[in-house]
């Protein structure tokens, strides 16, 4: 049975890594996978996953009117398509995360969601609510708070200068600020 996966973890949790490693792992045995990113992603080229360790592949950019159903459904008329993998779900919004469980449950593809769960003001995102909601396998993938040994849950925002940031727009488009995983401790009192 095809399900609908949401891993999510903070900032540098090795999301990209690992969706370039089940990506890998499928075309080795020669399995189709379609690999998406949201457009939103301002760390690289549109259109790429990108790993800090320097791998990446091409993916699909989604943008606000994607309709990332049509493209798979497209995609299955010349191959059998084995995996779904979008990097970055918490950007899609509640009909791109609806389109995934169509993807799951008429075409039978398993869908792989990565993202991060909160915002830097520590609110879900639009993609990572419905995914929470929708999807039938929820992992968490760990990683250390920048600032001590706990376990990172949270990501602070620190701008040009240095500062924590608490409030603004939840997506900064073409900004400096730099993000950390944290754990909530550090998220509320950090160590600058
Ligand atoms: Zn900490």
């Amino acid at each position: 049975m095809a399900q609908l996966y949401f891993r999510y973890g903070a900032m540098n949790s090795g999301k990209s890594i690992e969706i370039l490693k089940v990506a890998h792992n499928y075309e080795e045995q020669n399995k189709s996978v379609l690999i998406f990113t949201s457009a939103l992603d301002s760390r690289d080229e549109v259109g790429y996953v990108s790993s800090r360790i320097g791998i990446r592949a091409k993916a699909i950019p989604i943008h606000d009117d994607t309709h990332i159903y049509h493209i798979v459904e497209n995609q299955t008329q010349n191959q059998k398509i084995s995996c779904v993998l979008i990097d970055e779900v918490q950007f899609l919004n509640k009909d791109q995360i609806m389109q995934l469980t169509d993807i799951v449950d008429d075409l039978h593809i398993p869908v792989m969601g990565f993202g991060l769960k909160n915002d830097f003001q520590n609110e879900l995102f639009e993609g990572s609510k419905y995914m929470l909601l929708y999807a039938d396998k929820i992992e968490e993938m760990k990683t250390i708070c920048w600032f001590c040994e706990r376990k990172a849950t949270m990501n602070l925002r620190i701008d040009e200068e240095g500062r924590p940031v608490y409030s603004g727009e939840q997506i900064q488009i073409g900004g400096n600020d730099s993000y950390y995983p944290v754990c909530r401790k550090c998220h509320k009192n950090p160590p600058l």
